[in-house]
């Protein structure tokens, strides 16, 4: 579990978990490998300044097995990383905390989601209160990962996926990051 704090304190008491690919920027069957690759979404960056300025914190929390199948060099990961800290920001928007899995699945390892454990060690950190957070991501292993948590879920449908998959999904589908903040955090 690799975990990047911006700051060891939040300055409210309102959080949120994000997965990255998928939500902030368009996946990639390939996988996202680097900052070129990155096409953020523009609601979505809309979304996080209004995240700032409602004063809930911004937590990612992402699997990113590439690095560990040799895909993604770590200067990429940093840069990606480093890259989606800077375009926030730019949108007026703030990360306040990052916590990434490198691993493959084959690896069994205890963070990657749906495994708990990142959004867990954030709420460890910070003294988040689950139950009372939200955790959006784009696949059923977010969704998972917060159920297990104790996290609230709500999923951004994904590029062609049927009304009958968001369904069985059993949570809040919105087309969009800002969709689904201005829903769940109003
Ligand atoms: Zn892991």
């Amino acid at each position: 579990m690799i975990v990047w704090l911006d700051s060891p304190e939040a300055q409210g008491r309102n959080f949120i978990f994000l997965d990255r690919d998928g939500v902030f920027n368009e996946n990639r069957p390939d996988y996202v490998k680097n900052f070129q690759e990155m096409k953020f979404h523009p609601e979505a960056l809309d979304a996080l300044r209004v995240l700032k300025e409602k004063n809930i914190s911004v937590i990612v929390v992402s699997n990113q097995s590439g690095v560990n199948r040799g895909l993604i060099s770590w200067d990429d990961f940093w840069g990606m990383h480093d890259g989606m800290v800077r375009e926030v920001e730019k949108a007026g928007g703030r990360i306040l905390a990052a916590l990434y899995c490198p691993h493959r699945p084959d690896e069994n390892c205890e963070c990657r989601k749906p495994s708990p454990a990142m959004i867990l060690a954030a709420c460890r950190i910070y003294g988040i209160i689950p139950a009372a957070t939200w955790f959006v991501g784009d696949y059923d292993s977010d969704v998972e990962a917060a159920k297990q948590a104790g996290c609230l879920a709500a999923r951004i449908r994904r590029p062609g996926e049927s009304d009958e998959d968001c369904a069985r999904s059993g949570v809040p589908v919105f087309s969009n990051l800002l969709d689904a903040v201005l829903s769940i955090c109003g």
